[in-house]
């Protein structure tokens, strides 16, 4: 039975007959949760997803999404790899993707194949492979296209492979040129290192990872050349040419190194060129994101959206929550809107980063008092097999007046496990005393979470402290 929430159209909408209560363009991580969760909150589900193929275009894509086929799940398959240091192959990303498959039938979600378009306020049109159209009314429509890898526009950029082509490569690279400074131009750099390649990583700022902690991307950065990754940093490419040698990278030095590979991790843009979205109404920004209330409504009150495709905060975790967050409120009589607060995350860099809350700096720029640093930084244990000398960072910031603690971050094995426990500390607003009044896990690396006793810096509020720009 359809069960509305708080924003349920007019009684004479109601009336009206549609073929599905909700139809969804792409089978996502966003997509799935709110197509199966709809469903099971008893509305007729319709969903349509592009055909599979690891390199996604504009009409090829497959069920699972980003995460499943060319993102999170088989990144951190080659993580694995790359810190056993050897090759390894994998059928995982073809048996998620039936497994999706299996959860939209059995919550008894209609998928189709084809290419979603949205031709009216409740009107879906899917082209399907051999050309023909199906046309379908919802009362509701759901956009959960996500995103693609975009390439930099550098002459030679043809040269350069994303993120897709690069997890689907034959061969490992002996030689790699990545460009970028996000997670994704990090991790692709540890990945191929750890399996023995020569990596060059090329990015704008100082250091990389913009918008993490400062001093946590210092240590990052210093991981990242010890393990013999050649850091460039202020540096991009101005030219790529083909040559016998390989693809010959020109940066803005004038440096010229040669690669087997060269990566673009230059950002990802939201999928909604094709979608016909100016025609019916809805709002994009100036990325082509489109633009939702805190409901995931667009402008136009049938048509919703989430996960990357709104460009908010661009994770899988998160446009789950926030496919959840539709189905309960449009379905489950249970309006609610996501919560971005204290949301964990990880760069899968080896070792790895991960954060929870805000950076030290974000902590300043908030400014509402002074605040308290704590850090540790010591060899784990599992060093002293290796023998190598590499330090795990942690660091907590903390309000020098409530004593809450604002953000914890880790560069170390197994950071983003640790991590997950100390994030839901801070949702329930742990305050120091209750960090330090845990008892720790001994010998682990997360003990040091609940033992850092002294304060390594205390800041003073906002005035005096410019945020650092690296
Ligand atoms: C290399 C890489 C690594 C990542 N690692 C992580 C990580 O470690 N942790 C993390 O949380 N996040 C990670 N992400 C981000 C994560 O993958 C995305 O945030 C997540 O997949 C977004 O889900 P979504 O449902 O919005 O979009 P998607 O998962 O991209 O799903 C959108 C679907 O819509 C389909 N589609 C598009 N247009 C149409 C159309 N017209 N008709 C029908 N179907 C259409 C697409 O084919 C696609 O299957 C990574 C991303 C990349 C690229």
């Amino acid at each position: 039975m359809l069960n509305d929430g708080e924003l349920s159209q007019p009684n004479q909408e109601e009336q009206t007959h549609f073929d599905f209560d909700l139809f969804v363009i792409g089978a996502g991580s966003g997509g799935v949760r709110a197509a199966r969760f709809s469903a099971n909150f008893g509305a007729k589900v319709g969903i349509c997803e592009l055909p599979f193929h690891p390199i996604s275009s504009e009409v090829i894509g497959g069920v699972g999404g980003t995460c499943v086929i060319r993102g999170c799940v088989p990144k951190k398959i080659l993580v694995y790899g790359a810190s056993f240091g050897g090759e390894l192959e994998t059928d995982e990303i073809l048996r998620l993707n039936g497994i999706y498959k299996r959860l939209l039938s059995n919550a008894g979600v209609k998928l189709y194949e084809g290419e979603g378009k949205i031709v009216g306020p409740n009107e879906v049109e899917v082209t399907q492979l051999d050309g023909t159209k199906l046309s379908y009314s919802a009362k509701h429509i759901l956009i959960a296209t996500g995103s693609r890898a975009q390439r930099a526009p550098i002459p030679g950029q043809e040269l350069a492979i994303t993120s897709d082509e690069a997890l689907s490569l034959e061969e490992l690279p002996k030689r790699a040129v990545v460009l970028g400074g996000g997670y994704i131009a990090v991790e692709f750099a540890s990945i191929w290192r750890g399996m023995g390649s020569t990596v060059d990583l090329l990015f704008r700022k100082e250091l990389p990872l913009r918008g993490f902690d400062d001093e946590m991307r210092a240590v990052v950065a210093r991981n990242l050349e010890g393990r013999g990754i050649n850091l460039h940093p202020r540096t991009t490419i101005k030219e790529l040419i083909k040559s016998e040698e390989g693809v010959k990278v020109i940066t803005d030095h004038g440096e010229e190194i040669v690669a087997d590979v060269v990566l673009f991790a230059t950002g990802r843009a939201p999928n909604t060129k094709r979608l016909n979205l100016k025609a019916v109404g809805v709002e994009v920004d100036q990325t082509g994101a489109v633009k939702v209330d805190e409901n995931s409504r667009t402008n136009v009150p049938s048509i919703w959206a989430v996960g990357d495709v709104t460009n908010r905060m661009n994770l899988t975790p998160v446009a789950l929550m926030e496919g959840m967050c539709f189905a309960k409120t449009v379905f489950g009589g249970q309006p609610c809107k996501p919560d971005y607060r204290d949301v964990p995350c990880a760069v899968f860099c080896i070792p790895p980063l991960s954060v929870v809350g805000l950076s030290e700096e974000q902590a300043i720029e908030q400014g509402k008092g002074d605040i308290l640093v704590f850090t540790s930084s010591f060899n784990p244990m599992r060093n002293t097999i290796s023998g190598r000398q590499e330090k795990t960072v942690m660091k907590l910031v903390v309000d020098a007046e409530t004593e809450k603690v604002l953000g914890a971050s880790m560069c170390g094995p197994e950071a983003p496990e640790i991590m997950q426990g100390i994030a839901v500390a801070l949702k329930c607003g742990a305050t120091k005393a209750q960090f330090d009044s845990t008892v720790g896990i001994h010998p682990s690396s997360a003990e040091e979470f609940v033992t850092m006793r002294s304060v390594t810096r205390r800041v003073a509020a906002a005035s005096s402290n410019p945020k650092t720009n690296l």
